[in-house]
C-alpha cells in the first residue's frame, strides 16, 4: 500500500488536484494499486486558516509519506503577508526539511502537440528528455550573499557559487541511474573553462562515471552551447545533469519545447534512507496558481496529473501504472481534447474535469 499526501494548495492547485484524486480512486477500485490518502493545508490557503503557510502535523504527515503530491502555492492575495508566512514560505520548507537536492524535469513532447511548440515539428516530435538540476545548492544558496554599500556612491553585490564533492556525486548517481532506465547517456553541463564549481564538477562527474557506470554513455558540454544545442537538436540527449543556476534556465529552455506550461510534471528526491531503502519525494507541476484562470474550470490538468505518474515511477516502483497514465495522456490528446492553453484549429476545448475524465477513460481502455 501506499501512503501519500495530497498538498493541493492555491488556486489551480484545487481544481487540478481534483483529477488526480478521480484517477487515483480509479486506480484503487481497478487494481491499478492501493494508494491511502491523506489531505492537507499548503500555502495561502494554510495560512488563512493557521496564519502559517504550513503547520508542524502537515510537515510530520509529509515526512511519514511515500511521495508527497503538491499542486501550487500563491496569489495576490497574500502578497502584502509577512515574509515568513507567504505561500512560498511552505513550498520552501517541504523542499529544504525533506532534503530534496534532485530536480527532476522531463521534457515530453506529445505527438499531438508538437505543432505547439516554438520549434519545428522534426525538431521535438516524439521528445523524451530530463533535465536534472541540482536544487540546494550552488549560487542560490552560498555565503557570503550582500550588497555592501562602498561609501563612494558605488554598491557591490556578491553571490558565491559553491560545491562540495558529496553534492556533486549524489545528483551525478542520481542521473547515471535514471539514465540506466532509460537511453543510458547522461550529458553533464557546467563551464568548467571559467569557473572553479565548474572544473570539480566535471572532475567529481567523470570519476563517478569510472568508478560505478561504465556502462552509461557520459558526455560533457559547457553549459552555454548546451542550451544551443538543446534548441538546435534536443533529441541528442537523453539525461542532462547540471547545477542549480543553470538547471534553472536549461529546464525552463526545454519547458518551451512542449508547448505550454500546463503540460509539464517534476518530481524533487531526496537522499535514499540507509535503513528504509526509500527516498524523501515530492511531486509538482511547474507551473504555479494561476490567479488568472483559478476558479474557472479551464486549467490543464495534464502536469498534476504527469507529476503523480511520476511519483509511481520514481517512489513506488510502479514504472509499467507509469506509462499507463503516459500513454492515457497521449491517447486523450490524440483524440484532439484540448483545455484552452493548448487549443489549436480543428481541436475539442475541454474543461479540466473533462480532460480529466477522457484520461480515466483512457485508462479504463488499458484496463479491460
Ligand atoms: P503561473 O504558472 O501560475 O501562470 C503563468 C501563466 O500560465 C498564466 O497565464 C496561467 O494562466 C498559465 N498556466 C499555468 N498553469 C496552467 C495550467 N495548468 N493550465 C492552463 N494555464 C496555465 O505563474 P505566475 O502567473 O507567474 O504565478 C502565479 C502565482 O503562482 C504567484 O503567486 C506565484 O508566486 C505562484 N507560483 C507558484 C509556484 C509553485 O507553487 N510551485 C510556481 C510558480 C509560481
Amino acid at each position: 500500500m501506499a501512503k501519500l499526501l495530497l498538498l493541493p494548495g492555491d488556486g489551480i492547485g484545487p481544481e487540478v488536484m481534483a483529477e488526480v484524486k478521480k484517477l487515483i480512486d480509479f486506480m484503487n477500485a481497478h487494481g491499478f494499486g492501493h494508494f491511502e490518502i491523506e489531505e492537507d493545508l499548503v500555502g495561502g490557503s494554510c495560512y488563512e486558516a493557521h496564519k502559517v503557510a504550513i503547520t508542524e502535523p502537515t510537515m510530520r504527515k509529509a515526512h511519514a509519506a511515500d511521495a508527497v503530491i503538491f499542486g501550487a502555492v500563491g496569489g495576490p492575495q497574500w502578497d502584502s503577508v509577512a515574509y515568513d508566512v507567504r505561500p512560498e514560505a511552505g513550498l520552501l520548507r517541504l523542499r529544504k526539511e525533506l532534503g530534496l537536492f534532485a530536480n527532476i524535469r522531463p521534457a515530453i513532447c506529445y505527438p499531438a502537440l508538437a505543432e505547439s511548440s516554438s520549434l519545428k515539428r522534426e525538431v521535438v516530435d516524439g521528445l523524451d528528455i530530463i533535465i536534472l538540476r541540482e536544487l540546494t545548492g550552488g549560487v542560490y544558496f552560498g555565503e557570503p550573499k550582500t550588497i555592501t554599500d562602498l561609501g563612494n556612491g558605488q554598491k557591490r553585490a556578491i553571490d558565491t557559487q559553491v560545491y562540495d564533492t558529496y553534492e556533486i556525486e549524489r545528483i551525478g548517481r542520481v542521473a547515471f541511474e535514471l539514465a540506466r532506465k532509460r537511453r543510458n547517456k547522461v550529458t553533464s553541463m557546467e563551464k568548467r573553462n571559467v569557473m572553479k564549481t565548474g572544473v570539480l564538477w566535471h572532475e567529481v562527474v567523470k570519476e563517478l562515471h569510472a568508478r560505478e557506470f561504465k556502462d552509461v554513455t557520459l558526455e560533457h558540454q559547457l553549459a552555454d552551447a548546451g542550451g544551443m544545442q538543446l534548441v538546435r537538436w534536443p533529441k541528442q540527449f537523453d539525461v542532462i545533469v547540471t547545477d542549480n543556476l543553470f538547471g534553472d534556465m536549461l529546464s525552463d529552455i526545454a519547458a518551451m519545447l512542449t508547448g505550454s506550461l500546463g503540460m509539464l510534471p517534476s518530481a524533487s528526491l531526496g537522499e535514499v534512507d540507509t535503513k528504509t531503502k526509500k527516498r524523501k519525494a515530492m511531486y509538482e507541476p511547474v507551473h504555479g496558481s494561476a490567479p488568472d484562470i483559478a476558479g474557472k474550470g479551464i486549467a490543464n490538468p495534464i502536469a498534476m496529473l504527469a507529476s503523480f505518474g511520476m511519483a509511481l515511477r520514481y517512489s513506488l516502483n510502479m514504472g509499467k501504472e507509469a506509462d499507463q497514465i503516459d500513454a492515457a495522456i497521449s491517447a486523450a490528446l490524440a483524440q484532439g481534447l484540448r483545455t484552452a492553453d493548448i487549443k489549436s484549429a480543428g481541436a475539442t476545448v475541454v474543461t479540466t474535469s473533462q480532460m480529466g475524465d477522457a484520461i480515466v477513460g483512457e485508462m479504463k481502455k488499458l484496463a479491460a
